[in-house]
């Protein structure tokens, strides 16, 4: 195919002006803002008309981004050389969307997303994929990405996204809905955690353990102990499992997981970081009694992160229609768009 325009851009990071010698039929045919740009009524038609290969320069083009378009368009793209990360996903995206090709590079859509998912570092790099996928329009991959991204994003993500230049392009309801959302199930997870202290007051049973605290100086010992080795005295009594030992000792698990108080944790971590907390808390229990794993501490910690679980599958990522139809994110309406 024979190139009849040159299209002069300047690739993004160092200026660099670029000239593609391109075949401006087979740009027509794959966008309609080509197709216009080169009716002979306009500028750049005309310049076709009168000149052999004339140049158009693109201004405000990124060249490393077109110069994979056109290549793809002129069949020249070589799929294994391609590496594609989020903000080259989100430029070409954008590229597209101006340039009404999204229909031309169907098929790389999905192939771009499938490499970007493998390059996926930061909370950052998910809001770029956010992006892409809201302006290619390919709902499958939106609702997929938004959906890890509601898991790993910490409140306040908005203000960081706010201060870089692709993501305060996102649209300012997607922001909106996913705050919200996170903001919800942090909520709901924060009150499992505070409903534990309630739960674990209804039992009252109390169980031995195997150690004893010296009256004297506090110090705990062994079972067998008959004297504190410190204060030499003989009041040792056997500590008990009971109702208000183990709520105590449930916050102290909380506050060693970084739980607790909750106003902090609660208000700036991620929901996945909470969940492994959560998971921490239950793992790192060192409780003995004789009730063994059905003392109530144990029950209602496991109980804590299976509910906890079972909200973190909940989360599903939001549909690209709904996201479109409503300006004002709205929590309570149901989707009710179909997909295949
Ligand atoms: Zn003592
Ligand atoms: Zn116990
Ligand atoms: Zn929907």
């Amino acid at each position: 195919m024979d190139g009849d325009v040159i299209l002069a851009c300047q690739n993004r990071d160092d200026h660099v002006t670029r000239a593609f010698r391109v075949s401006s039929k087979v740009l027509r045919l794959a966008s309609p803002v080509f197709a216009g740009m080169f009716r002979p009524q306009f500028e750049e038609g005309n310049l076709l008309l009168q000149k052999e290969c004339p140049v158009v320069e693109l201004k405000e083009d990124d060249a490393s981004i077109m110069s994979v378009i056109l290549e793809i368009l002129h069949f020249r793209c070589d799929i294994e050389d391609d590496n594609t990360d989020s903000e080259t996903l989100a430029r070409l995206a954008i590229h597209c969307d101006k340039y009404d090709l999204s229909k031309s590079l169907g098929p790389w859509v999905a192939f771009w997303f499938g490499k970007a998912k493998s390059v996926v570092t930061s909370t950052n790099d998910l809001g770029r994929q956010l992006l892409a996928a809201y302006t290619f329009n390919v709902s499958k991959e939106f609702k997929a990405i938004s959906e890890t991204a509601l898991k790993t994003v910490s409140p306040g993500f908005e203000d960081d996204w706010e201060t870089q230049e692709l993501l305060a392009s996102l649209p300012v309801n997607i922001k909106d809905a996913m705050s919200l959302r996170i903001k919800r199930t942090l909520d709901v997870l924060e009150t499992e955690v505070q409903k534990v202290e309630a739960t674990l007051r209804l039992s009252l049973r109390s169980y031995e353990t195997s150690q004893r605290t010296c009256t004297v100086c506090g110090r705990t010992h062994p079972e067998q102990a008959k004297r504190c080795h410190r204060c030499k005295s003989s009041d040792l009594p056997l500590n008990y499992c009971g109702r208000d030992t183990r709520i105590a000792e449930y916050f102290a698990i909380l506050r060693k997981a970084e739980l607790w108080p909750t106003l902090q944790p609660f208000g700036n971590c991620s929901i996945s970081d909470i969940m492994f907390r959560i998971l921490c808390a239950q793992t790192d229990v060192n409780h003995a009694c004789s009730a063994g794993q059905s003392c109530p501490l144990f029950v209602n910690l496991a109980k804590l992160t299976d509910k906890a679980r079972r909200v973190e599958k909940k989360i599903r990522g939001f549909c690209l229609l709904c996201i479109r139809e409503d300006y004002e994110w709205d929590e309570s309406k149901r989707c009710t768009h179909l997909y295949d």
